[in-house]
């Protein structure tokens, strides 16, 4: 099965300007314009990041390169290549391996990432699924999460809340918009949303060294939070599930006030932009009401 299954995986990942010698030989050669590279990685499993009998296999390839290539462009990286290790259930077919490479190998097309390599196993247990991304830093180099200072704003891509009702799967990773906006403007620090609004602010907040305050009217809540809320009102308002749900993948980024406005004004990119609070010096988080009465946040959302 294995010979078979590289035949058919070097047959269908494409060709790259940057992949030197590519999958077939004992590891990959990649050029990098670079003497650094950035590398991150994701291990996805069936029961905790996908039902694997409850969806689109297609979907949980690309949703595991997605994660990734969202961790990229919180560093403002272009995503380069990318590793694979999948161990496969004996009980599934190679068709089914073959659509998760599908929908894997369809969005590394359209971000220009190569397929440089990977491992190929299958046991007697569920799906797991490992990428490793490298990507290259940007000319101003890249963008981290220690860089927030007081009175800088706090903007966000996109909406929040819901992700679960399918955006999990099928969000867009923000690199081309954190490679323009990183080199338009001074970003000051970033993170994605991976585990929850509140909870990877707490983390950009706590790695800044200061504290963070959200104002409650300016959270961008999605549909799909106001459709939780109202199918489960007992498991909070779209506001809780904004702040909370996580796999948003969206971007929090610190510029200073004048930067947001800036921002906020020119529209850079096609996603849209909200200023949601700023960074303050006295570490902790905090829910600001429109009145301005403020009320601590515990960060919430998923924790590893
Ligand atoms: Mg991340």
């Amino acid at each position: 099965m294995e010979s078979e299954f590289v035949a058919w995986l070097r047959r269908h990942a494409p060709a790259h300007p940057q992949l030197t010698l590519g999958i077939g030989d004992d590891a990959a050669l990649l050029s990098l314009l670079s003497s650094q590279c950035v590398v991150t990685s994701d291990m996805l499993m069936d029961g905790v990041d996908f039902v694997l009998s409850d969806c689109d296999p297609r979907r949980v390839g690309r949703k595991a390169l997605a994660v990734n290539l969202s961790d990229l462009a919180a560093m403002a990286s272009k995503p380069v290549a990318a590793i694979v290790s999948i161990a496969v259930p004996t009980t599934i077919s190679l068709e089914v391996t073959k659509a998760i490479y599908d929908g894997l190998l369809e969005l590394a097309a359209e971000y220009g990432v190569a397929l440089a390599g990977g491992d190929t196993n299958s046991w007697r247990h569920p799906l797991v699924i490992n990428i490793t991304a490298i990507g290259e830093p940007p000319q101003r180099g890249v963008l981290t999460r220690s860089g927030a200072r007081a009175g800088d704003a706090i903007l966000v891509t996109g909406e929040f809340g819901g992700s679960i009702l399918g955006r999990h799967f099928d969000f867009r990773p923000r690199v081309d918009e954190a490679l323009c906006l990183h080199q338009r403007y001074d970003l000051h620090a970033g993170i994605d949303v991976s585990d929850g609004l509140s909870l990877d602010l707490s983390r950009l907040a706590r790695e800044s060294s200061c504290g963070a305050i959200i104002d409650a009217s300016c959270v961008p809540i999605s549909g799909d939070a106001f459709r939780l809320a109202e199918r489960n009102p007992d498991r909070g308002s779209p506001l809780d599930h904004a702040l909370s749900d996580g796999e948003d993948f969206e971007l929090i980024l610190a510029v200073s006030a004048e930067t947001a406005e800036r921002i906020v004004a020119d529209r850079p990119i096609g996603v849209p932009l909200t200023r949601i609070g700023e960074f303050v010096a006295e570490p902790g988080l905090w829910l600001r009401s429109e009145s301005g009465d403020c009320q601590t946040l515990t960060p919430r959302g998923y924790e590893h």
